[in-house]
Formats: C-alpha cells, sequence, structure tokens
C-alpha cells in the first residue's frame, strides 16, 4: 500500500506542478468559475462541446497542489466524453471521496486515473479541493443546458 501511496503522490505533485490543458479555450461553448473559500483554491474553466461530447477542455487559477492536480487530471480524462459520462464519472468520483470508498478496488477501477486522489477521503477539508473542478464542471455543464432547454421551449411556442 506504501508504494502505491507514493505513486499517488507523485502524480498529484507532478500534475500540481506541471497542470496539463492550463490555460483558456478561444471557442468555448461551456464555462464556469469555481472557488473553494476554506483553501483559498480559484479556478476557471473553459469547456469545448461538439453535440454532447466534450471535445476540448482547459482551466486556468491557482490554488493547493490537490485542486491543481484534480483540474488537470479531469481536462485530460473529459476530452472524448458525453455529458452523460461525465457527470456519472463526478458523481462516481465524489462518492468515493465523501464516503470513503477509497479501498474498494470496484469503486477505484471505474475512476481510472482520478483513483490517484482518493487519499483526501482521510482528510476531510481536503476534499473540497478534490472535488472543485469537477463541481465547476458540473456548473458549466448545467448552465448551457439550461439555455438549450429555453431555447427548445422557444421553438414550440
Ligand atoms: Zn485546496
Amino acid at each position: 500500500m506504501n508504494e502505491i501511496r507514493e505513486l499517488y503522490q507523485e502524480v498529484i505533485i507532478d500534475h500540481g506542478r506541471h497542470p496539463r490543458n492550463f490555460g483558456s479555450l478561444e471557442d468555448k461553448t461551456h464555462h464556469a468559475e469555481g472557488f473553494n473559500p476554506l483553501c483559498g483554491d480559484h479556478i476557471y474553466l473553459d469547456l469545448h462541446l461538439e453535440g454532447d461530447i466534450i471535445t476540448e477542455a482547459a482551466f486556468r487559477g491557482e490554488g493547493c497542489a490537490i485542486s491543481m492536480a484534480s483540474a488537470s487530471l479531469m481536462t485530460e480524462m473529459l476530452k472524448g466524453k458525453t455529458v452523460g459520462q461525465a457527470e456519472t464519472l463526478f458523481s462516481d468520483f465524489h462518492q468515493v471521496v465523501t464516503e470513503g470508498k477509497a479501498n474498494h478496488a470496484a469503486e477505484l477501477s471505474k475512476l481510472g486515473k482520478l483513483s490517484v486522489l482518493t487519499g483526501v477521503c482521510e482528510y476531510p477539508a481536503r476534499v473540497k479541493c478534490a472535488t472543485l473542478a469537477w463541481h465547476t464542471m458540473h456548473n458549466a455543464l448545467s448552465n448551457q443546458l439550461s439555455e438549450i432547454v429555453a431555447t427548445t421551449d422557444d421553438e414550440y411556442e
């Protein structure tokens, strides 16, 4: 278990120091800002969707290593996923870190690379750091979805 923990630490430190997809998208279709006042983590997330598929994701901002690593891993994992798949991944991840299922192999296998962040479930104060990017993604997607619903309503009037 210690070796696994060390490996997890390395991935978190690597993504925290060299975040992937750091920046903004010129052609974003979805956008949201996330702030975690407990730790001071602050991110801006841009997504580009084609139909139901997330084709691009980028973030910028600043915060602790866990929040940056989580956002970095998330943007890598979101590309190519449908909105439904992204939301499912978020709810699986949320469940593991809030309900302490981090030792269940079946739960971890659903999370793929995100498993590296599940150690935060032992530190309740850090759970918000790990989930901030995902809450921000959820907000970005649901803002746009409500606009789509409104447009559809107009069409049927
Ligand atoms: Zn933090």
